[in-house]
């Protein structure tokens, strides 16, 4: 799948509309999602185009990835989610239910989250 340029996070990284930014580095973006499921939600974002995290692992630089990755525990860390717990997810494709065509990492927490796969 090609990559879209008008998706909203790409929108979002470009500045082109606002989000309530927790955290940037030259890797990654995180912002609280616009419908949070939880009383933390938050999104983790490559600054690079990458569709998916399949698309991401399979052509990002290992730079890239690491990059990510760091900037996502970091974000963990710093919003205080890791001694409680929470969930982590990245949905992909039409089976996953992802609606943003752009890797995105969700963060959930701030109270015990529901079954891991409802219908
Ligand atoms: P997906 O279903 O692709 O894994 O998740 C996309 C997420 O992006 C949803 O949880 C949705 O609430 C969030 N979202 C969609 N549009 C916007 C937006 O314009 N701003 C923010 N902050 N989040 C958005």
């Amino acid at each position: 799948m090609a990559y879209d340029d008008n998706n909203v996070f790409a929108k979002i990284l470009r500045g082109d509309i606002p989000a309530k930014k927790v955290y940037e580095d030259d890797f990654a973006l995180a912002f609280h999602d616009i419908g949070a499921k939880a009383p933390v939600h938050v999104l983790v974002i490559p600054k690079g185009k990458y569709v998916s995290i399949a698309d991401f692992g399979a052509t990002a630089s290992e730079k890239e990835i690491a990059g990510f990755y760091r900037a996502v525990s970091k974000v963990a860390n710093d919003l205080g989610l890791v001694k409680e717990g929470f969930r982590s997810i990245a949905n992909t494709g039409i089976n996953g239910g992802q609606e943003v065509p752009h890797f995105h990492v969700h963060l959930l927490g701030g109270k015990k989250i529901g079954p891991m796969v409802s219908d």
